[in-house]
């Protein structure tokens, strides 16, 4: 079984601390070593992997200290292991990555970045999406098309309903509103940022979301083609 621990780092930031019960440790983007280091040695925990879903430093900024503080592997995207600091396993597209007695399952979903990959634990239907998909959301096409991030929507939107989706950043409750201006008549939508809003006036995480309610609510997963979903994320980019 993976337990998963949310870490926040830097301003809206999440890293992910994984545990299986047969003591692998990882770490999904570390945005820096130090919130990170402090969980670990509050738990007493040796970390063993570091999974990078991309090279932004804001999801690689604490591989090289973690992994010289505990000798962790570092395994990202194959396309941009000449960006990815101390990677050791470069992973692509259908490649399996062993995590103690668990695997994870690699899909190449490029558009935020060319390299851009996500980690899905089959067994317990968890998926790391990085700053591809979003809560509501999608990143933003630094190194790909409208088509790119289409495919790429397609490919998660497949992913059994019930599949936890965890991703790079706290930017539910922003997307949240956007996503009311596109489909303000979307009542799962407004059900969500009820929810959402509640959440956050609380301290709360929104996150781990289901691929389920990002196809009922996510105005990128949703959009019908790319044409539609490169106007939405124009709109996006200019949204306040
Ligand atoms: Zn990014
Ligand atoms: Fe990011």
């Amino acid at each position: 079984m993976l337990t998963i621990d949310l870490i926040p780092c830097l301003s809206d930031n999440y890293a992910y601390l994984l545990r299986d019960d047969q003591g692998a440790v990882g770490v999904v983007d570390p945005s820096e070593p130090g919130p990170v280091q402090a969980v670990l040695e509050r738990l007493g925990l040796k970390l063993t992997h570091i999974f990078n879903t991309h090279h932004h430093f804001d999801h690689t900024g604490g591989n090289l200290d973690l992994k010289a503080a505990h000798g962790a592997t570092v395994i990202g995207p194959r396309a941009d292991a000449h960006r990815i600091p101390g990677i050791d396993i470069g992973v692509g597209e259908g490649d399996r990555v062993g995590f103690g007695a668990l695997e994870a399952e690699i899909y190449e979903i490029p558009a935020h970045t060319s390299g851009h990959i996500a980690f899905h634990f089959l067994a317990d239907k968890a998926v790391f999406t990085g700053d591809t998909l979003f809560a509501m959301g999608c990143g933003r096409l630094f190194e790909g098309t409208p088509a790119d991030m289409f495919a790429a929507m397609i490919k998660l939107a497949a992913l059994p309903g019930d599949t936890r989706v965890y991703c790079g950043h706290e930017y539910t409750e922003s997307n949240g509103r956007f996503a009311l201006t596109v489909e303000p008549d979307n009542t799962d939508l407004m059900t969500r940022m009820a929810d959402v809003r509640r959440m956050r006036a609380a301290g709360l995480p929104t996150i781990p979301s289901t691929i389920a309610l990002e196809r009922a609510t996510n105005p990128f997963m949703r959009a019908r083609d790319a044409a539609e979903l490169g106007e939405r994320r124009a709109a996006k980019d200019a949204f306040r």
